[in-house]
């Protein structure tokens, strides 16, 4: 008995990519090379290259199927279990927020503040997800040590399955617990990228974050600042005196943030834009007195 004849690369490749651009995706290029790539186990140059080399009908199987699941709204980064951040690689999965290129203002702003190379830094990273914020922060400042906090243990797994992948499992821990409470400090530096997306606009966020990312890691309430507020109530005891905090923040969010911090008696330092151009983050300083 044999099976069906084995496809040419290149004729999956744009079977995937007309069924990607069919179901609506954003990206069906894209998406379509880094599943077929990822199935049959190709780069895209070999793909581009020698697009008559034949896959076997496992691999075109297997790529049928992960189209099938990105064409349902599933998010590229879930389908592969990877995510580029601060040129990193980051394993994801669905416990895990997907990092985004916006949260890379918040690697920037930390590393401003914290612009001592030699200094040995102690970082925390309040709600760390894949750990992608307090692990590129670790790459650039090789005395730096860190915690990150999650409430959720699968999170914290991949976290630190991260941290061991690029050998950072002397400089950071994790530990499962609800913002500050499991954490003493202090800290010369607060990361902090709570759940912050309104209630009422949960509906509205595209189908690849509403329906696949974690609700636990999106919802932050009625007016998306109760995560904030929870947090800010105990930060200053855990900052180093004259440590920051720095903030991501939603659109529209970063003056009703920053006044949460004043009201903290955090003294707002910056508020930096990401390449989109919409104010991300917040760095907010506990005096040094
Ligand atoms: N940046 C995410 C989004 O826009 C939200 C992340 C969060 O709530 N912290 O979907």
């Amino acid at each position: 008995m044999s099976g069906p004849p084995p496809i040419a690369i290149g004729d999956l490749l744009a079977e995937t990519r007309a069924a990607l651009a069919e179901a609506g995706v954003d990206n069906p290029r894209l998406d379509a090379r880094l599943i077929v790539g990822a199935a049959a186990g190709a780069t895209i140059e070999q793909m581009i290259a020698r697009p008559e080399t034949p896959v076997d009908a496992d691999s075109a199987a297997f790529a049928r199927a992960l189209a099938e699941r990105r064409a349902d709204g599933a998010p590229i980064a879930y389908l592969l279990g990877v995510k580029e951040f601060w040129s990193l690689d980051f394993a994801v999965t669905a416990a895990t927020l997907v990092p985004r290129p916006d949260s890379e203002t918040l690697v920037e702003a930390a590393l401003a503040r914290c612009a001592d190379w030699s200094r040995a830094w102690r970082v925390a990273d309040l709600g760390t997800g894949s750990g992608c914020l307090l692990l590129a922060f670790l790459s650039e400042r090789p005395h730096a040590t860190g915690v990150g906090l999650d409430a959720s243990i699968e999170a914290l797994s991949v976290a630190r399955a991260n941290a061991h992948a690029h050998w950072f499992d002397a400089r950071a821990r994790f530990v499962c617990g609800s913002w500050t409470s499991a954490l003493a400090g202090p800290f010369d530096l607060i990361f902090a990228n709570p759940p912050y997306i309104p209630s009422d606009d949960i509906p509205l966020l595209a189908r690849e974050v509403r329906d696949y990312e974690p609700y636990e890691a999106l919802h932050g309430g009625a007016d998306g600042l109760d995560h904030y507020r929870a947090i800010l109530a105990e930060l200053p005891r855990i900052l180093a005196p004259g440590g920051a905090v720095v903030f991501e923040v939603g659109q529209g969010q970063a003056l009703p943030v920053a006044d949460l911090c004043e009201l903290a008696d955090l003294k707002v330092e910056a508020i930096r834009r990401d390449l989109g151009g919409i104010s991300r983050c917040v760095v907010a300083a506990k005096s040094s007195a």
